[in-house]
């Protein structure tokens, strides 16, 4: 079942704007950090995976159905931690469809870590056809647009989303949500930082998001290519050097702690104000 690029009009919906930075703090589970807040407000669920789409050796997109409940309400940019072990080891996964479809969610794993939570979603795909039930608690995170009322909390008048590796998978949520759903105007930017070109696997959806929306933008940058690759080449920072924003940018950002280390200090030192930062680091 293909979830996404729901023929919905652009246009509708409020143009919702930026909310603060993650400064969560609170109880940890492999680099999970809630508050209690976050806790509290999550609930406890079971899914059905429903398909798997494998898009090379390294990636694939999980597909899941909700048994139980059969609705959850979240807000794109939030995470959910999956049950991944009998002794109740969690790990935490984006979700990367829109809140828009609130039925079912959709998880994109990388599979190179390999460890008990890679490992789990690997034996889940090995018999899709299978009913394979999932528990898990969420949704969870404040990487949002907005907060839990809806609101944003700085004006943000352009949005820059910088993803590496799978941290791309909130930023589609987002994009899917801010242009289809809620038909926000507002130049978007999307930087997508990965090895080759082969590891591009959304490259044809994101294309076809510029191809819909006049003002989202799309680059890729690749630190290996090879000679035929004739876009941007190199790391998601020399791109935010590179580039103009005009004032009131929203920065979101998402991949590994070095990058996001990195990236957040050459915004600062370009003269970002930090509540104009935001980051979702996974590793
Ligand atoms: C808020 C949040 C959202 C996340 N969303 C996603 C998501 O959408 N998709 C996804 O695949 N993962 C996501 N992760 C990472 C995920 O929670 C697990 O850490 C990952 O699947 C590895 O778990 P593991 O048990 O297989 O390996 P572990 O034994 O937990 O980790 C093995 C090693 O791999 C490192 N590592 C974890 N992820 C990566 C990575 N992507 N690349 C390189 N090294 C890594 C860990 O830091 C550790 O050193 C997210 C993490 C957080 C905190």
């Amino acid at each position: 079942m293909q979830l996404w690029l729901l023929p919905s009009p652009p246009g509708a919906g409020e143009n919702d704007k930026a909310c603060r930075g993650d400064d969560r703090i609170g109880r940890e589970n492999k680099g999970m950090r809630m508050t209690i807040k976050e806790i509290m407000k999550a609930i406890r669920f079971s899914a059905r995976l429903e398909d798997v789409l494998v898009y090379n050796d390294r990636f694939a997109k999980y597909e899941f159905e909700l048994t139980e409940p059969h609705r959850l309400e979240f807000l794109a940019g939030q995470y959910l931690t999956i049950q991944v072990s009998d002794k109740g080891e969690m790990r935490a996964y984006s979700i990367c469809s829109p809140p828009a479809i609130d039925h079912g969610f959709e998880l994109l794993i990388d599979h190179q870590p390999n460890g008990v939570g890679v490992n789990f979603f690997k034996r889940l795909g090995l018999n899709p056809a299978q009913p394979q039930i999932i528990k898990g608690l969420g949704p969870m995170g404040r990487f949002t647009l907005v907060n839990r009322l809806g609101q944003a909390e700085v004006d943000e008048q352009a949005l820059v989303l910088v993803a590496t590796g799978c941290g791309v998978a909130p930023m589609m949520s987002v994009l899917l949500d801010q242009l289809q759903t809620k038909g926000d105007q507002r130049p978007i930017t999307l930087y997508w930082g990965m090895r080759k070109a082969e590891d591009l696997f959304w490259l044809e959806d994101f294309n076809l998001l510029v191809d819909t929306y006049a003002n989202f933008h799309f680059y890729p940058i690749l630190s290996q290519p090879t000679p035929e690759w004739t876009l941007s080449r190199g790391h998601v920072d020399d791109l935010l050097v590179a580039h103009d924003f005009i004032p009131q940018t929203g920065f979101y950002l998402c991949g590994g702690r070095s990058m996001i280390v990195e990236n957040k200090q050459l915004l600062t030192d370009r003269g970002i104000l930090p509540q104009f930062i935001h980051h979702e680091h996974f590793f």
